[in-house]
Protein backbone atom coordinates (compact mmCIF):
# COMPACT_ATOMS: atom_id res chain seq x y z
CA UNK A 1 0.00 0.00 0.00
CA UNK A 2 1.35 3.46 -0.99
CA UNK A 3 1.85 5.89 1.69
CA UNK A 4 -0.57 8.96 1.04
CA UNK A 5 0.19 11.75 3.24
CA UNK A 6 -2.20 14.77 4.34
CA UNK A 7 -1.36 18.12 6.42
CA UNK A 8 -2.88 17.06 9.60
CA UNK A 9 -0.96 16.09 12.65
CA UNK A 10 -4.52 15.36 14.22
CA UNK A 11 -5.00 12.46 11.72
CA UNK A 12 -3.16 9.82 13.95
CA UNK A 13 -4.60 11.07 17.02
CA UNK A 14 -8.11 11.32 15.56
CA UNK A 15 -7.97 7.62 14.22
CA UNK A 16 -6.47 6.29 17.82
CA UNK A 17 -9.83 7.92 19.45
CA UNK A 18 -12.11 6.47 17.45
CA UNK A 19 -10.68 2.91 17.33
CA UNK A 20 -10.68 2.75 21.06
CA UNK A 21 -13.24 5.41 22.15
CA UNK A 22 -15.20 2.31 22.45
CA UNK A 23 -13.14 1.25 25.22
CA UNK A 24 -12.45 4.16 27.60
CA UNK A 25 -14.37 7.43 28.24
CA UNK A 26 -11.71 10.31 28.28
CA UNK A 27 -11.05 12.06 31.60
CA UNK A 28 -9.62 14.98 33.48
CA UNK A 29 -5.66 15.19 33.47
CA UNK A 30 -4.34 13.02 36.61
CA UNK A 31 -0.82 12.40 37.68
CA UNK A 32 -1.27 9.52 39.75
CA UNK A 33 2.53 9.30 40.79
CA UNK A 34 1.99 10.08 44.26
CA UNK A 35 5.52 9.99 44.92
CA UNK A 36 5.92 13.39 43.38
CA UNK A 37 4.13 17.06 44.14
CA UNK A 38 1.07 16.64 41.76
CA UNK A 39 0.28 20.48 41.25
CA UNK A 40 3.05 22.02 40.85
CA UNK A 41 4.24 19.37 38.57
CA UNK A 42 1.56 19.74 35.66
CA UNK A 43 2.13 23.93 34.08
CA UNK A 44 -0.33 24.37 31.36
CA UNK A 45 1.33 26.42 28.65
CA UNK A 46 -1.40 26.94 26.36
CA UNK A 47 -5.16 26.39 25.74
CA UNK A 48 -3.74 25.53 21.54
CA UNK A 49 -3.12 21.99 20.95
CA UNK A 50 0.19 22.13 18.48
CA UNK A 51 2.52 20.08 18.65
CA UNK A 52 5.86 21.05 20.37
CA UNK A 53 8.93 20.29 21.13
CA UNK A 54 11.41 20.75 24.21
CA UNK A 55 15.22 21.14 24.52
CA UNK A 56 17.15 22.35 27.26
CA UNK A 57 15.36 25.22 29.29
CA UNK A 58 12.53 26.23 26.39
CA UNK A 59 9.21 24.45 24.51
CA UNK A 60 8.68 25.87 20.94
CA UNK A 61 5.35 25.32 18.78
CA UNK A 62 4.39 27.41 15.85
CA UNK A 63 1.00 28.64 14.54
CA UNK A 64 0.86 30.02 10.98
CA UNK A 65 2.92 33.08 10.87
CA UNK A 66 4.04 33.11 14.80
CA UNK A 67 7.12 30.78 16.54
CA UNK A 68 6.23 30.44 20.16
CA UNK A 69 9.00 30.44 22.57
CA UNK A 70 8.21 28.97 26.26
CA UNK A 71 10.72 29.38 28.73
CA UNK A 72 10.85 26.90 31.19
CA UNK A 73 12.31 29.12 34.12
CA UNK A 74 10.50 31.86 34.10
CA UNK A 75 7.49 30.58 32.86
CA UNK A 76 7.36 33.29 30.08
CA UNK A 77 6.52 32.73 26.54
CA UNK A 78 8.04 35.10 23.41
CA UNK A 79 5.90 34.97 20.61
CA UNK A 80 7.72 35.37 17.44
CA UNK A 81 7.06 36.78 13.98
CA UNK A 82 8.36 34.42 11.22
CA UNK A 83 6.21 35.28 8.49
CA UNK A 84 5.47 32.58 5.91
CA UNK A 85 3.70 29.14 7.05
CA UNK A 86 5.58 27.66 9.18
CA UNK A 87 4.64 23.93 11.16
CA UNK A 88 6.39 21.75 13.10
CA UNK A 89 9.24 23.47 14.59
CA UNK A 90 11.84 21.48 16.34
CA UNK A 91 14.33 22.32 19.07
CA UNK A 92 18.39 21.62 19.28
CA UNK A 93 20.84 23.94 22.04
CA UNK A 94 18.21 27.16 20.93
CA UNK A 95 18.36 26.72 17.88
CA UNK A 96 14.81 26.13 16.03
CA UNK A 97 14.44 24.41 12.39
CA UNK A 98 11.27 24.59 11.34
CA UNK A 99 9.39 23.86 8.11
CA UNK A 100 8.00 26.91 5.71
CA UNK A 101 5.05 25.92 3.36
CA UNK A 102 5.35 29.04 1.60
CA UNK A 103 9.03 28.69 1.00
CA UNK A 104 8.58 25.19 0.84
CA UNK A 105 11.66 24.05 2.76
CA UNK A 106 13.41 24.43 5.84
CA UNK A 107 14.21 27.39 7.66
CA UNK A 108 15.93 27.91 11.17
CA UNK A 109 15.64 30.45 14.04
CA UNK A 110 18.35 31.52 16.54
CA UNK A 111 17.37 32.35 19.78
CA UNK A 112 20.29 33.91 21.24
CA UNK A 113 20.88 35.22 18.38
CA UNK A 114 17.51 36.63 16.97
CA UNK A 115 18.81 35.60 13.75
CA UNK A 116 16.45 33.91 10.97
CA UNK A 117 18.41 31.93 8.20
CA UNK A 118 16.96 30.10 4.64
CA UNK A 119 18.41 26.87 4.86
CA UNK A 120 17.14 24.49 1.76
CA UNK A 121 13.90 24.26 -0.23
CA UNK A 122 12.85 20.56 -0.39
CA UNK A 123 9.46 20.93 -1.69
CA UNK A 124 8.29 18.60 0.80
CA UNK A 125 4.72 17.22 -0.30
CA UNK A 126 3.54 17.67 3.38
CA UNK A 127 3.29 15.16 5.95
CA UNK A 128 3.13 14.88 9.98
CA UNK A 129 5.21 16.01 12.76
CA UNK A 130 7.11 12.70 12.65
CA UNK A 131 8.81 13.25 8.92
CA UNK A 132 11.68 15.31 10.25
CA UNK A 133 14.11 15.57 13.17
CA UNK A 134 16.93 18.35 13.80
CA UNK A 135 20.03 17.50 16.07
CA UNK A 136 23.10 19.23 16.52
CA UNK A 137 23.83 20.65 12.93
CA UNK A 138 21.55 17.66 11.12
CA UNK A 139 18.14 17.84 9.58
CA UNK A 140 16.95 14.29 9.01
CA UNK A 141 13.58 14.68 6.79
CA UNK A 142 11.66 12.68 5.08
CA UNK A 143 10.71 13.38 1.21
CA UNK A 144 9.80 11.91 -2.15
CA UNK A 145 12.73 11.41 -4.91
CA UNK A 146 10.43 10.75 -7.53
CA UNK A 147 6.80 10.63 -7.83
CA UNK A 148 4.99 11.79 -5.11
CA UNK A 149 4.41 9.02 -3.03
CA UNK A 150 7.61 7.76 -2.82
CA UNK A 151 9.08 8.72 0.53
CA UNK A 152 12.69 8.30 1.45
CA UNK A 153 15.29 9.64 4.06
CA UNK A 154 17.53 12.95 3.50
CA UNK A 155 20.25 14.11 5.62
CA UNK A 156 20.35 17.59 5.40
CA UNK A 157 24.07 19.66 7.35
CA UNK A 158 23.44 22.80 8.33
CA UNK A 159 26.79 23.83 8.54
CA UNK A 160 27.66 22.44 5.45
CA UNK A 161 24.93 22.85 3.32
CA UNK A 162 25.31 19.78 2.21
CA UNK A 163 22.10 17.11 1.49
CA UNK A 164 22.22 13.57 1.10
CA UNK A 165 19.62 11.12 0.01
CA UNK A 166 20.68 8.28 2.72
CA UNK A 167 17.91 5.64 1.22
CA UNK A 168 16.52 4.28 -1.90
CA UNK A 169 13.73 1.40 -1.13
CA UNK A 170 12.79 -0.57 -3.70
CA UNK A 171 9.16 -1.28 -4.89
CA UNK A 172 6.68 -0.36 -2.89
CA UNK A 173 9.11 -0.24 0.29
CA UNK A 174 9.38 2.58 1.99
CA UNK A 175 11.37 4.73 5.18
CA UNK A 176 9.62 6.87 7.59
CA UNK A 177 9.49 8.35 10.92
CA UNK A 178 13.34 8.91 11.15
CA UNK A 179 15.26 9.79 14.34
CA UNK A 180 18.40 11.10 15.30
CA UNK A 181 21.73 11.43 18.07
CA UNK A 182 24.84 12.30 17.65
CA UNK A 183 26.16 10.12 14.85
CA UNK A 184 23.47 7.40 14.45
CA UNK A 185 20.01 7.81 12.36
CA UNK A 186 17.82 5.27 12.05
CA UNK A 187 14.17 4.93 11.11
CA UNK A 188 11.55 2.75 10.34
CA UNK A 189 11.42 0.45 6.93
CA UNK A 190 7.68 -0.41 6.04
CA UNK A 191 8.04 -3.69 3.72
CA UNK A 192 4.67 -5.04 3.00
CA UNK A 193 2.73 -4.48 6.43
CA UNK A 194 5.20 -4.90 8.68
CA UNK A 195 8.33 -2.75 9.33
CA UNK A 196 11.73 -3.15 10.73
CA UNK A 197 14.49 -0.55 12.37
CA UNK A 198 17.32 0.44 10.70
CA UNK A 199 20.25 2.79 11.07
CA UNK A 200 22.81 4.52 9.72
CA UNK A 201 26.13 5.92 11.10
CA UNK A 202 27.17 9.37 9.62
CA UNK A 203 30.89 9.08 10.00
CA UNK A 204 31.22 5.48 8.85
CA UNK A 205 28.14 5.86 6.51
CA UNK A 206 27.06 2.41 7.34
CA UNK A 207 23.77 1.22 7.51
CA UNK A 208 23.11 -1.86 9.65
CA UNK A 209 19.54 -3.65 10.66
CA UNK A 210 18.18 -3.14 14.32
CA UNK A 211 15.43 -5.57 14.03
CA UNK A 212 14.67 -8.60 10.95
CA UNK A 213 11.22 -9.06 11.18
CA UNK A 214 9.70 -12.31 11.07
CA UNK A 215 6.04 -12.38 9.17
CA UNK A 216 4.65 -12.27 12.54
CA UNK A 217 6.38 -9.42 13.97
CA UNK A 218 6.95 -5.16 13.29
CA UNK A 219 9.00 -2.70 14.76
CA UNK A 220 7.78 1.18 14.50
CA UNK A 221 8.38 4.20 15.64
CA UNK A 222 12.34 4.33 16.61
CA UNK A 223 13.79 7.20 18.78
CA UNK A 224 17.20 7.52 19.68
CA UNK A 225 19.33 8.71 23.17
CA UNK A 226 22.80 8.19 23.30
CA UNK A 227 23.64 4.22 22.77
CA UNK A 228 19.43 3.41 23.35
CA UNK A 229 17.34 2.86 20.34
CA UNK A 230 13.63 1.97 21.54
CA UNK A 231 10.70 1.21 19.34
CA UNK A 232 7.65 0.07 19.74
CA UNK A 233 6.36 -3.30 18.25
CA UNK A 234 3.94 -5.99 18.30
CA UNK A 235 3.93 -9.73 17.76
CA UNK A 236 1.69 -12.54 16.66
CA UNK A 237 2.10 -15.22 18.85
CA UNK A 238 0.10 -18.07 16.16
CA UNK A 239 0.40 -21.28 18.57
CA UNK A 240 -1.55 -18.92 21.02
CA UNK A 241 -3.21 -16.88 18.68
CA UNK A 242 -2.34 -14.03 20.71
CA UNK A 243 -1.12 -10.17 19.70
CA UNK A 244 1.45 -9.11 22.02
CA UNK A 245 2.14 -5.29 22.03
CA UNK A 246 5.45 -3.73 23.91
CA UNK A 247 8.54 -1.69 23.42
CA UNK A 248 11.79 -3.20 22.55
CA UNK A 249 15.16 -1.45 23.43
CA UNK A 250 18.27 -2.27 20.92
CA UNK A 251 22.28 -0.88 22.14
CA UNK A 252 24.17 -0.09 19.10
CA UNK A 253 27.23 -0.36 21.13
CA UNK A 254 26.56 -4.13 22.71
CA UNK A 255 24.23 -5.16 19.69
CA UNK A 256 21.86 -6.67 22.74
CA UNK A 257 17.97 -6.12 22.44
CA UNK A 258 15.99 -6.00 25.35
CA UNK A 259 11.86 -6.74 25.81
CA UNK A 260 10.97 -3.91 28.05
CA UNK A 261 7.34 -4.05 27.76
CA UNK A 262 5.38 -6.51 26.91
CA UNK A 263 1.37 -6.84 27.01
CA UNK A 264 -1.79 -8.38 25.39
CA UNK A 265 -3.50 -4.96 24.99
CA UNK A 266 -1.95 -2.31 22.74
CA UNK A 267 0.77 -0.27 24.53
CA UNK A 268 3.75 1.24 23.46
CA UNK A 269 3.01 3.24 21.21
CA UNK A 270 5.54 6.33 20.02
CA UNK A 271 8.09 5.67 22.47
CA UNK A 272 10.39 8.32 22.89
CA UNK A 273 13.60 8.57 24.97
CA UNK A 274 15.84 10.86 26.76
CA UNK A 275 18.13 9.77 29.61
CA UNK A 276 16.50 6.68 31.55
CA UNK A 277 13.07 7.80 30.91
CA UNK A 278 10.91 6.42 27.77
CA UNK A 279 7.32 8.31 27.49
CA UNK A 280 4.90 6.14 25.70
CA UNK A 281 1.12 5.86 25.62
CA UNK A 282 -1.66 2.98 25.70
CA UNK A 283 -3.37 4.20 22.22
CA UNK A 284 -6.21 5.96 23.56
CA UNK A 285 -5.60 5.14 27.60
CA UNK A 286 -2.55 7.10 28.79
CA UNK A 287 0.87 8.94 28.27
CA UNK A 288 3.03 6.58 30.51
CA UNK A 289 6.92 7.12 31.81
CA UNK A 290 9.07 4.11 32.14
CA UNK A 291 12.25 4.91 34.19
CA UNK A 292 15.17 1.99 32.87
CA UNK A 293 17.03 2.36 36.24
CA UNK A 294 14.31 1.73 38.91
CA UNK A 295 11.40 0.02 36.45
CA UNK A 296 8.97 2.54 37.51
CA UNK A 297 5.81 2.65 35.10
CA UNK A 298 3.40 5.63 36.27
CA UNK A 299 0.74 6.95 34.16
CA UNK A 300 1.27 11.14 33.18
CA UNK A 301 -2.20 11.54 31.80
CA UNK A 302 -5.44 9.83 30.81
CA UNK A 303 -7.54 10.08 28.35
CA UNK A 304 -8.14 9.64 24.89
CA UNK A 305 -7.18 12.59 23.13
CA UNK A 306 -3.42 12.49 23.52
CA UNK A 307 -1.69 14.11 20.03
CA UNK A 308 1.77 12.64 18.92
CA UNK A 309 4.00 12.92 19.65
CA UNK A 310 5.34 14.02 22.97
CA UNK A 311 9.03 15.14 23.43
CA UNK A 312 10.91 15.16 26.49
CA UNK A 313 14.10 16.27 27.97
CA UNK A 314 16.25 15.75 31.27
CA UNK A 315 13.48 16.93 33.27
CA UNK A 316 10.23 17.11 31.90
CA UNK A 317 7.57 15.84 29.15
CA UNK A 318 5.59 18.06 27.02
CA UNK A 319 2.44 16.92 25.07
CA UNK A 320 -0.54 17.79 23.65
CA UNK A 321 -4.17 17.60 24.05
CA UNK A 322 -6.71 17.90 21.40
CA UNK A 323 -9.13 20.47 22.07
CA UNK A 324 -7.73 21.34 25.83
CA UNK A 325 -4.02 22.47 25.27
CA UNK A 326 -0.19 21.96 25.82
CA UNK A 327 1.50 20.44 29.44
CA UNK A 328 4.27 20.24 31.05
CA UNK A 329 4.97 17.66 33.27
CA UNK A 330 8.19 17.45 35.44
CA UNK A 331 9.17 13.98 36.26
CA UNK A 332 11.66 13.23 39.13
CA UNK A 333 14.17 10.58 39.48
CA UNK A 334 14.77 8.32 42.27
CA UNK A 335 18.17 9.15 43.61
CA UNK A 336 21.23 6.86 42.36
CA UNK A 337 21.99 4.23 44.67
CA UNK A 338 23.90 4.95 48.05
CA UNK A 339 27.54 4.57 48.43
CA UNK A 340 28.44 2.61 51.54
CA UNK A 341 31.51 2.82 53.36
CA UNK A 342 32.77 1.51 57.12
CA UNK A 343 33.84 -1.49 58.97
CA UNK A 344 33.38 -4.71 56.89
CA UNK A 345 33.76 -6.56 60.84
CA UNK A 346 33.83 -5.73 64.45
CA UNK A 347 32.45 -6.93 67.76
CA UNK A 348 29.52 -7.10 69.40
CA UNK A 349 28.23 -4.51 71.69
CA UNK A 350 30.73 -1.71 70.07
CA UNK A 351 29.06 1.27 67.69
CA UNK A 352 30.71 1.48 64.39
CA UNK A 353 30.32 4.59 61.95
CA UNK A 354 29.31 4.08 58.38
CA UNK A 355 29.29 6.45 56.00
CA UNK A 356 26.13 6.80 53.27
CA UNK A 357 25.86 8.91 49.95
CA UNK A 358 23.47 9.04 47.31
CA UNK A 359 23.29 11.42 44.33
CA UNK A 360 19.86 13.13 43.57
CA UNK A 361 19.85 13.25 39.25
CA UNK A 362 17.37 16.18 40.05
CA UNK A 363 19.82 17.15 43.32
CA UNK A 364 16.94 16.86 45.44
CA UNK A 365 17.71 16.47 49.10
CA UNK A 366 17.58 12.68 50.50
CA UNK A 367 17.17 10.69 53.40
CA UNK A 368 18.07 7.13 54.17
CA UNK A 369 16.49 4.09 54.71
CA UNK A 370 18.80 1.75 56.23
CA UNK A 371 18.10 -1.85 57.55
CA UNK A 372 21.02 -3.15 59.36
CA UNK A 373 20.16 -6.69 58.94
CA UNK A 374 19.33 -7.16 62.94
CA UNK A 375 15.92 -6.52 62.97
CA UNK A 376 16.46 -2.82 63.24
CA UNK A 377 16.35 0.19 60.88
CA UNK A 378 16.94 3.83 60.94
CA UNK A 379 15.80 6.44 58.72
CA UNK A 380 17.86 9.42 58.31
CA UNK A 381 16.70 13.30 58.15
CA UNK A 382 16.94 14.99 54.80
CA UNK A 383 20.40 15.89 53.51
CA UNK A 384 22.28 17.30 50.43
CA UNK A 385 22.26 15.60 47.62
CA UNK A 386 25.90 13.65 47.23
CA UNK A 387 26.99 14.69 51.09
CA UNK A 388 28.70 12.27 53.44
CA UNK A 389 25.63 10.92 56.02
CA UNK A 390 27.23 9.27 58.66
CA UNK A 391 25.52 6.88 61.17
CA UNK A 392 26.16 4.72 63.74
CA UNK A 393 25.16 1.41 65.01
CA UNK A 394 25.62 -1.07 67.12
CA UNK A 395 25.15 -5.15 66.67
CA UNK A 396 24.50 -7.02 69.61
CA UNK A 397 25.15 -10.44 68.84
CA UNK A 398 27.85 -12.17 66.92
CA UNK A 399 27.40 -12.65 62.87
CA UNK A 400 27.47 -11.92 59.62
CA UNK A 401 25.13 -9.06 58.99
CA UNK A 402 24.10 -7.50 55.31
CA UNK A 403 23.27 -3.69 56.07
CA UNK A 404 20.34 -2.72 52.93
CA UNK A 405 19.93 1.11 52.38
CA UNK A 406 18.28 3.20 49.88
CA UNK A 407 17.79 6.86 49.16
CA UNK A 408 14.58 8.55 49.11
CA UNK A 409 14.10 12.16 47.72
CA UNK A 410 12.72 14.83 49.43
CA UNK A 411 9.26 13.76 46.65
CA UNK A 412 9.15 10.53 48.22
CA UNK A 413 10.75 8.79 45.31
CA UNK A 414 12.78 5.82 46.46
CA UNK A 415 16.09 4.14 44.80
CA UNK A 416 17.43 1.21 44.37
CA UNK A 417 18.94 -0.76 47.71
CA UNK A 418 22.45 -0.76 48.07
CA UNK A 419 24.42 -3.61 50.41
CA UNK A 420 27.16 -3.89 52.26
CA UNK A 421 28.29 -7.01 54.52
CA UNK A 422 29.47 -6.87 58.19
CA UNK A 423 31.04 -9.31 59.81
CA UNK A 424 30.45 -9.66 63.68
CA UNK A 425 33.25 -12.37 64.75
CA UNK A 426 32.82 -15.34 66.81
CA UNK A 427 32.60 -15.32 70.78
CA UNK A 428 36.18 -16.95 70.26
CA UNK A 429 37.76 -14.61 67.97
CA UNK A 430 36.50 -11.86 70.37
CA UNK A 431 37.78 -13.30 73.65
CA UNK A 432 41.30 -13.74 71.93
CA UNK A 433 41.36 -10.08 71.16
CA UNK A 434 40.83 -9.13 74.09
CA UNK A 435 43.18 -10.58 76.16
CA UNK A 436 45.62 -9.56 73.67
CA UNK A 437 44.47 -6.01 74.51
CA UNK A 438 45.02 -6.51 78.30
CA UNK A 439 48.46 -8.74 77.99
CA UNK A 440 49.60 -5.48 75.86
CA UNK A 441 48.24 -3.48 78.90
CA UNK A 442 49.82 -5.87 81.43
CA UNK A 443 53.30 -6.47 80.46
CA UNK A 444 53.65 -8.61 83.75
CA UNK A 445 50.87 -11.20 82.97
CA UNK A 446 52.99 -11.39 79.12
CA UNK A 447 56.26 -12.29 80.85
CA UNK A 448 54.39 -14.77 82.96
CA UNK A 449 52.71 -16.76 79.94
CA UNK A 450 55.40 -16.37 77.64
CA UNK A 451 57.41 -17.75 80.29
CA UNK A 452 54.65 -20.29 80.85
CA UNK A 453 54.75 -21.38 77.14
CA UNK A 454 58.62 -21.15 76.13
CA1 LIG B 1 14.75 13.36 42.61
Amino acid sequence: MKKIKIISLFTCTIFLTSIFSGLTTAKNLISIDTSVKSESDLIKITDDDPVSDIDNSYVVYADGVTLYIYNIETGATDEVYMGGDIVFPKISENRVVYYDFLYMGFKIYDINTGEKTDLIVTNWPGGDTDDFQFYGDYIVYENSDSGLYDTEIFLYNIATGENNQLTDSPGEDYPENPCIYNNIIAWQLNEGNLADIVMYNIESEEYSRVTNTSQFESETFPSIYENNIVYSYFYYDKVSGTILYGLKMYNTVTEDETTIITREEPTGSTPEIFGNIIAYSEPGISLRLYDLITNYDISIYEGSMLVTPWNLNGNYVVFTVLEDGVYLYKYNDPPNQPEINGPASGKPGTAYDYIFNAVDPNGDQVKYIIDWGDGKTDTTDLNQSSEDVTVSHTWSKKGEYTIKVHAQDEYGSDGLDATFSVTMPRTRALYNFNLMGLLERVPIITRVINRFFQ
